[in-house]
């Protein structure tokens, strides 16, 4: 790796990133876990198209599934359908999800699947709904799709359970909500479905509003929320509301694909101004 490429990745990935291997994530998750806060631990990489890609990655979920019972971490998994095969071939990317899922449910670990390209969401849905019947499994959904509404409303009679988010991925015209206020509205509006309809969900936002008004939505409901950040993005707000009794999650990844995964980061941070901030806030969990 050249210098440039080195610094690159300790200056911005290393602040969103647990390291490039297992016992990065294990050892960031001790540091959250010891704080009161669960982590989601994502092997990154997506896309892929070969095989030995696509078997790398379901044997690092499974070691990863063993290192965090060895090491008697608090910690869900999340896997995206396309580094388990999703691009490749259907039945390889269900064959590969129930093998990962069987063994999490052995170890009683949570398994999500991450919501990736609006023209993924099908696939995802049908993928999570095929493995519905056993426990521990649940689907992110993002708020900036129009068709959102309708897949919350059909999944969660089906008993799934959903981490809301607004969306990583690029804008589809008619398909989404093209704003990042209209983003939001519809945010407020789905955290609304799942209080009046949903038992269990995670809200991952660290969009405070939201969050906000999601804990005054609980006083009434009294449902059991998880409130997840992704990680260096504001721990100390995460530490803060994980203080005052919340549930708190925060999603690690780990892995040398570092780069795809960063750029949708600095894209949120939309900003030079609210990079630099965000780099520069400590995100030391004092
Ligand atoms: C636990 C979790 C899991 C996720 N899983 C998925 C997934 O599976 N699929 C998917 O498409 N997306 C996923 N996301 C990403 C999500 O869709 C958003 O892109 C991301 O969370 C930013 O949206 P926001 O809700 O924080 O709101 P925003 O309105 O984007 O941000 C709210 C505030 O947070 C701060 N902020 C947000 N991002 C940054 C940043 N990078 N740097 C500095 N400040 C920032 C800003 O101050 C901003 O004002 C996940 C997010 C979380 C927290």
């Amino acid at each position: 790796m050249s210098e440039i490429q080195n610094f690159i990745e300790k200056a911005f990935a290393g602040r969103w990133i647990s390291g490039s291997n297992i016992k990065d994530a294990i050892s960031d998750s001790k540091a959250f876990n010891s704080k009161g806060i669960k982590t989601i631990i994502n092997y990154l990489g997506e896309s892929f198209i070969n095989d030995y890609e696509i078997t790398e990655a379901v044997d690092t979920y499974m070691r990863l599934i063993r290192y965090i019972t060895e090491n008697g971490i608090n910690a869900d998994i999340s896997l995206k359908p396309s580094q388990l095969g999703m691009l490749k071939d259907k039945e390889m990317l269900k064959s590969n999800y129930s093998k990962i899922v069987a063994e999490a449910r052995k170890a009683k670990i949570f398994v999500w699947l991450d919501m990736e390209e609006a023209h993924y969401v099908d696939t995802t849905i049908q993928l999570y709904l095929s493995e519905l019947d056993g426990a521990g499994v649940g689907i992110c959904i993002q708020s900036y799709l129009k068709r959102s509404e309708d897949d919350i409303r059909k999944i969660l009679l089906k008993g799934a359970i959903i981490r809301l988010v607004k969306g990583a991925y690029s804008y589809t015209k008619n398909k989404s909500f093209n704003t990042r206020e209209s983003v939001t509205a519809n945010y407020s509006k789905l955290m609304g479905m799942l209080f009046s309809q949903g038992a269990e969900f995670t809200l991952g936002t660290h969009d405070v509003n939201m969050i906000k008004e999601a804990q005054a939505l609980n006083k009434e409901y009294k449902r059991n929320v998880t409130y997840a950040m992704l990680k260096g993005i504001n721990n100390k707000y995460m530490l803060d509301i994980s203080k005052s009794g919340n549930k708190t999650a925060v999603y690690l990844p780990f892995g040398k694909r570092w780069i795809a995964y960063s750029y949708r980061r600095l894209k949120e941070a939309g900003h030079i101004k609210l990079i630099l901030k965000s780099l520069m806030k400590s995100q030391k969990l004092e």
